[in-house]
C-alpha cells in the first residue's frame, strides 16, 4: 500500500525557505493535486517526495518506509514531467521499454507491460513511430506509458501538461482521469493550472509561500476555502472580497452600500469588528432575479460599470460606490467596493445603468480580515436583529 507521508518536511535554499513544515497524509490510491502561484513551492515538495532534493527537516514516508534519505530509484515512485526526454533515435517501443531492458526483465513481460501501457495512453498501432513523427500530445503519452511500465506504487507528475496547447491539455486530462480510474495507484501531480487541479484531483492541497493553506477536495476548496488565499486562488474570476464593519444588526461595507443583516453574535462577532466578506460572482443576481435565489439578500443599489461577455455568460462589473454620479477613474477605495457579477448571456443588462442586486445569503463568505481565516461559509441560517427603531415601530402598532 503506496501512502504516502509528508511529516514537517522544510527546504531552505539560503535565506529562501522554499517549503515551510509541510504536513501531507496521502493515501494510497488518491489523486492529489499541489496547486499554487509560481514559486509557492510546488515542485520542491515534489522534489523532496521523488529524492531528488534532501529537505532540510522532517521526514517522507513511502507505504511503511521512510525514504527521506533513500535515492529516486529505491522508492517505488516514476515520474512525468514537463519536459518531455524521449530518445530521439528510438522508436516508441524502445523509448517506453528502456527501463525495463536496463533492468533486464524478459522479452514477454516487457511486450505484456508496453502492450498494456500503450493501450491505456492509447498509443496501440504506433509503437514502431519515432518520436520527430509524432505531436507533443503523442510524445507525453509516451513518456507517461514509460512511467507506466514501471508499475510504480507512486505516480509523480510536475506539470506534465503545460507545454501543450488549450485543446489537447483538455484532452489530456481525461487521459489521465482515466488512467487513474484503471491503476490501482497513487498519484502526486503539481500544476498551477487550477482547471486542471479542480477536474482531475480526489483532493487538491492548496500552497502559498511554502506553507499548506488548505487539502481537501476540490469543491469543499471552492465552497468553504479556509482562509482568504485559498478563496482568493481557487475560481477563476476569483470571488469578490469586500472590507467593511460589524453593526449590532449585520455587517456594512466600508463605503455603507452593502448592509447585509444577521446576528454578529452568532458568528462571535462584536460591532467594530473588520471582518472581509467575500462572495463569488455567479453568487450576485439582479433583483429581478431574486425570486430564483433561496436565500437572498435585501437588495443593493449599483451601477453597471464596465460589461464582458463571454458567450456563455456576461461579467458586469458593478459600481457600488456613487450611485448615479458621474463615472471617473476609479479611485483605490472605490475599486475596493466593485463588485463582478455574473449574468446569464440573453441578459439585457447595459453598462451604466442603475440595477438593484441581491447576494444569495447561502453563499456569503466572511473572513478574518487580520489573519485571513475564515469565519463562516453561508449564513442563510443566521437570524435577524430587530433593530431597536423597527422594535418602537412594532410596539407603536
Ligand atoms: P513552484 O514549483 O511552486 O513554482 P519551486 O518549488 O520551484 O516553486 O520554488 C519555491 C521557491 O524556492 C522559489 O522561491 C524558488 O526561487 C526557490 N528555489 C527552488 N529551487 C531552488 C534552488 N535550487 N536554489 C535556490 N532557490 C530555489
Amino acid at each position: 500500500m503506496a501512502r504516502v507521508n509528508l511529516e514537517g518536511v522544510t527546504k531552505r535554499y539560503g535565506d529562501v525557505t522554499a517549503v515551510d513544515d509541510m504536513n501531507l497524509d496521502i493515501e494510497h490510491g488518491e489523486f492529489i493535486t499541489l496547486v499554487g502561484p509560481s514559486g509557492c513551492g510546488k515542485s520542491t515538495t515534489m522534489e523532496t517526495i521523488a529524492g531528488l532534493t534532501k529537505p532540510t527537516g522532517g521526514t517522507v514516508t513511502i507505504g511503511d518506509l521512510d525514504v527521506t534519505t533513500l535515492p529516486p530509484k529505491d522508492r517505488g515512485i516514476a515520474m512525468v514531467f514537463q519536459n518531455i526526454a524521449l530518445f530521439p533515435h528510438m522508436d516508441v517501443y524502445d523509448n517506453i521499454s528502456f527501463g525495463l531492458r536496463l533492468r533486464n526483465y524478459s522479452k514477454e513481460e516487457i511486450d505484456r507491460r508496453v502492450e498494456d501501457a500503450a493501450d491505456k495512453v492509447q498509443l496501440v498501432g504506433m509503437l514502431d513511430r519515432m518520436p520527430d513523427e509524432m505531436s507533443g500530445g503523442q510524445r507525453q503519452r509516451v513518456a507517461i506509458a514509460r512511467a507506466i511500465v514501471r508499475e510504480p506504487d507512486v505516480f509523480l507528475m510536475d506539470e506534465p501538461l503545460a507545454n501543450l496547447d488549450a485543446k489537447l491539455r483538455v484532452h489530456m486530462r481525461t487521459v489521465l482521469q482515466r488512467l487513474h480510474k484503471e491503476m490501482d495507484t497513487t498519484i502526486i501531480y503539481v500544476t498551477h493550472d487550477q482547471a486542471e487541479a479542480m477536474t482531475m484531483s480526489d483532493r487538491i492541497a492548496v500552497i502559498d509561500a511554502g506553507e499548506l493553506q488548505q487539502i481537501a477536495p476540490p469543491l469543499t476548496c471552492y465552497n468553504e476555502p479556509a482562509n482568504l488565499f485559498v478563496a482568493g486562488f481557487i475560481g477563476s474570476p476569483s470571488m469578490n472580497t469586500l472590507a467593511g464593519e460589524v453593526t449590532d444588526t449585520g455587517w456594512v461595507s466600508q463605503n455603507g452600500n452593502i448592509q447585509i443583516d444577521f446576528d454578529p453574535a452568532e458568528l462571535g462577532l462584536s460591532p467594530g469588528d473588520r471582518p472581509t466578506m467575500g462572495v463569488r460572482p455567479e453568487d450576485v443576481y439582479t433583483s429581478e432575479k431574486a425570486d430564483t435565489v433561496t436565500h437572498p439578500t435585501q437588495s443593493l443599489p449599483a451601477t453597471t460599470d464596465v460589461l464582458e461577455p463571454m458567450g456563455d455568460e456576461i461579467f458586469v462589473y458593478l459600481l457600488t460606490d456613487d450611485i448615479g454620479a458621474e463615472k471617473m477613474a476609479l479611485s483605490e477605495a472605490e475599486q475596493e467596493n466593485q463588485l463582478l457579477m455574473s449574468v446569464s448571456p440573453d441578459s439585457t443588462i447595459e453598462e451604466d445603468q442603475r440595477v438593484d442586486v441581491v447576494l444569495d445569503r447561502s453563499k456569503i463568505h466572511f473572513f478574518d480580515a487580520k489573519s485571513g481565516e475564515a469565519i463562516a461559509h453561508g449564513i442563510e441560517d443566521l437570524a435577524g436583529v430587530e433593530s431597536a427603531s423597527t422594535a418602537e415601530a412594532e410596539g407603536d402598532d
